[in-house]
């Protein structure tokens, strides 16, 4: 078994479900009491998100891919980045490694694929529905991707930061984001993307009238079976 290691704490209510996912998925293929082989990074996300709003993406960069660095040092044969918005940064974190760095959006592109369809909905920090770093490569695998209108958009960021990351888990809020989701499939899309690892913490598959795609188990899933392999 390939040893994981995770950048996570980003925010470390989602790094905790990666864990459960990889360790359910190593203990289900192998049985006993077999677990996985982990190296985890866990960062301060205060610190994390003060770059983000700083747009000091360059320094978070920088740091993730020294990070990188480290966890291959320290004997990681796989890399994941626990967060959708940070891999912004994926190219940087890249580029200081020789190891595989699984991407979470081709992770759930993958997913998506397979399940034959193409037009998606895409719910996550304000950083991913409107930055080209994310749509982007789920249009590079050919999927039509459409996002909430303006004002949506800002109440999905705002849970995030305000909510999700605390640990914050509301009914409104899941009301909020159902609402969402049903207007990106009033406007066709035939799947919901949970492209932040804290919104399947709110909203759950039975949340939405099509299918969904919880991007932190799907990417805690593809790192396992790659760990397996
Ligand atoms: N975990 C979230 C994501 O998947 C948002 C927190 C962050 O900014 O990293 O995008």
């Amino acid at each position: 078994m390939k040893t994981i290691g995770l950048l996570g704490g980003m925010s470390w209510e989602s790094s905790i479900e990666y864990e459960r996912t990889i360790n359910e998925y190593v203990r289900g293929q192998l049985g006993g009491s077999s677990s996985a082989s982990l190296i985890i990074r866990s960062y301060n996300f205060s610190e994390i998100h003060g770059l983000q709003e700083a747009g000091g993406w360059e320094a978070a960069g920088a740091r993730l891919a020294a990070d990188a660095a480290l966890l291959e040092e320290s004997g990681a044969e796989i890399i994941i980045l626990c967060t959708n918005t940070m891999h912004r940064l994926a190219d940087q974190i890249r580029a200081a490694i020789t190891v595989p760095f699984l991407h979470i959006a081709d992770a759930t592109a993958n997913r998506i694929i397979e399940a034959g369809e193409s037009k998606v909905g895409l719910l996550g920090t304000r950083f991913t529905m409107e930055d080209d770093f994310y749509v982007g490569n789920l249009e590079a695998h050919g999927l039509d991707v459409l996002v909430p209108e303006a004002d949506d958009r800002t109440i999905v960021h705002d849970v995030i930061y305000n909510e999700l990351v605390r640990g914050i888990v509301s009914t409104e809020s899941r009301d909020e984001f159902s609402r969402i989701a049903s207007s990106l499939v009033a406007r066709g899309a035939e799947a919901i993307i949970a492209g932040c690892t804290e919104i399947e913490l709110l909203l759950q598959p039975d949340d939405v009238s099509v299918s969904y795609y919880p991007t932190a188990r799907i990417h805690a899933e593809t790192a396992a079976r790659a760990a397996l392999k």
